[in-house]
């Protein structure tokens, strides 16, 4: 194995073997005190961890750890890495008021599946920094964590004991190597008074598609959260001359997906806004292959080869993301729905509607309700009977002033004449999403917002009982974000006015990202887009501004 001068590497090696003999001692016992408490434990604790994991009013948990650990790791030796490990980029997401994951991947030659990546197939450690300053003067939490070879060298660490509602930078290194910098925060305490939060939502980056522009736009934005509703990347393979995606065929094994990841995570522009605040990843189908549903292929592969292909998928999905959700189980599932808060301000719940669903009725193709009869089918469902309930608990619980489900596929009724356009949205799922909305009307839940991806196209709609069509009870709203590089209908067809169906906003042409502000009054978003993504930059614009206010059901286009 070639290294870099010798007796350097030795030196490293040694006084980084000592260090790490000191720092295995105190992670054995934190995980020995985590599973006291039966609290899982993701990653390695850090240096910083409150082992407890405790949600204390005091704010001393970083100051602990700078204190009780006199001397901050080392970095480790680059055990053989001949060019930067950190091609990927970095990024941290599912914020708590004390705790953030931080994320990276090491992968020198991200590409080369056939040459594992230029990293092999050992363990590599890594140094992971947290300051509270940019220059990393103040560093507040540190640790040596694992890159494993068995999940693809990435890294979720789990930093415990920081300070609530606060900003902090962080950074990986390894031999001479260091990441670029990312800036993270936590939440507000629970219950706390927050006056705005900023969010971004993006969904659909067909990177063949074109230039992701929107981000160079995100990225500038003040935001404090950015969510992913899906399709992060699509399995599609590239054609001839095709350089931006990597493989020429679909992915099927775990190599092919963490290929297909790295040639998206190489992306400029994806890199930077990850860097500028805490993102909150869910998927949709393209994470695995067009309109899956749960077990079911949406093409002729055997059940057996898809059960193959999404354990595959689903793992590299867990590897590339700053996701507070365990490695995939022995069967391969992993529990994507999830939910935090922000304060007394907002209670995000994060859904699944890919894994757990029924297979779509009638074909997947457009339909009627009269040649559909299955669409009446109580038994079919978008989440699964075990997330319903736990839908329906976390609505119950919320006790913000917002409630808000992020999530993958439109709600509200696209139904022209009596065609039901899209069968692979709630509109296949009428009676598992009259459920949802009885149990949203069942809570008293009045400012309900549902943020959905997919469709490729951007809009803004009140979602009324029972069948979300024009007539009913308001008992939510719903802000559609149109793609951020994915081609839309609107080649096809050009834009539609979907007014007389009760969507009084909607885009089927632009490509953009949506930037919401929002107050204990109101709930503003902006459907922000770009002139081009036929480009590498492009100017952008807000092309409507809708509002919801606070305790007045019903959205309001400016
Ligand atoms: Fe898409
Ligand atoms: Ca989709």
């Amino acid at each position: 194995m070639a290294e870099g001068p010798e007796d350097q590497d030795a030196h490293d090696a040694l006084r980084f073997e000592l260090a790490t003999r000191v720092e295995m001692h105190r992670r054995r016992f934190l995980a020995l005190a985590a599973a006291g408490t039966g609290s899982i434990v993701l990653a390695a604790c850090s240096n910083g961890g409150g082992s407890d994991g405790s949600k204390g009013t005091s704010s001393s948990g970083a100051t602990d750890a700078a204190t009780t650990s006199t001397r901050p790791p080392v970095v480790p030796p680059a055990q053989g890495l001949e060019t930067d490990p950190f091609t990927l980029g970095v990024a941290s997401g599912d914020p708590l008021p004390r705790s953030v994951i931080l994320w990276t991947r090491l992968a020198p030659d991200p590409l080369n599946q056939l040459g594992l990546f230029g990293i092999g197939d050992r363990d590599v450690q890594v140094l992971w920094e947290l300051a509270s300053d940019a220059g990393f003067d103040h560093v507040v939490a540190s640790g040596i964590e694992p890159a494993a070879a068995e999940f693809g060298h990435s890294i979720h660490v789990d930093v415990e004991g920081l300070d609530p509602d606060t900003w902090y930078h962080y950074r990986f290194r390894v031999g001479t190597y260091a990441s670029a910098t990312g800036r993270t925060r936590t939440t507000p305490k629970e219950g706390a008074t927050v006056d705005r939060l900023r969010l971004a939502f993006v969904s659909c980056q067909n990177r063949r598609d074109g230039e992701w522009t929107a981000y160079d736009h995100l990225a500038e934005d003040d935001l404090d959260l950015v969510f992913h509703l899906g399709d992060y990347i699509y399995e599609y393979p590239g054609g001839t001359g095709d350089t931006k995606t990597p493989l020429d065929a679909e992915p099927q094994t775990l190599a092919d997906y963490r290929t297909v990841y790295a040639g998206y995570k190489l992306d400029p522009k994806l890199q930077k806004a990850h860097q500028v605040a805490p993102w909150v990843v869910t998927w949709d189908d393209h994470e695995v292959q067009n309109n899956y549903a749960g077990d079911v292929p949406a093409s002729a592969l055997s059940r057996q080869a898809f059960e193959r292909r999404r354990k595959a998928a689903y793992q590299a999905f867990w590897e590339h993301h700053p996701v507070r959700i365990a490695p995939p189980a022995a069967d391969g599932s992993l529990t994507v729905y999830r939910s935090f808060s922000f304060g007394k301000l907002a209670t995000f719940l994060v859904l699944d509607g890919r894994q757990h669903r029924t297979d779509q009725p009638c074909g997947d193709k457009p339909t009627t309700a009269a040649a559909c009869p299955a669409l009446d089918d109580p038994d079919h469902t978008m989440l699964g009977t075990v997330q319903e309930e736990w839908l329906a608990k976390g609505l119950a619980a919320s006790d913000t002033t917002w409630t808000v489900l992020a999530q993958q596929t439109v709600m509200k009724a696209l139904v022209i004449g009596d065609t039901i356009l899209n069968v692979d949205q709630w509109d296949g799922y009428p009676a598992a999403r009259q459920r949802l909305f009885e149990a949203i009307d069942r809570a008293g839940l009045e400012n309900v917002m549902v943020l959905t991806g997919d469709i490729h196209a951007a809009g803004a709609a009140d979602l009324r009982m029972p069948s979300a069509g024009v007539k009913g009870k308001i008992v939510a709203h719903e802000l559609v974000g149109t793609s951020i590089s994915s081609g839309g209908l609107g080649k096809l067809i050009g834009d539609l006015d979907l007014t007389s169906i009760g969507i009084p906003y909607s885009n089927f042409v632009d490509h953009g990202y949506t930037r919401c502000t929002v107050t204990p009054e109101r709930w503003t978003a902006e459907f922000v887009i770009v002139d081009t993504i036929a480009e590498p930059t492009s100017a952008a614009h807000v092309d409507a501004t809708v509002d919801v206010l606070a305790g007045t059901p019903g959205i309001k286009v400016r």
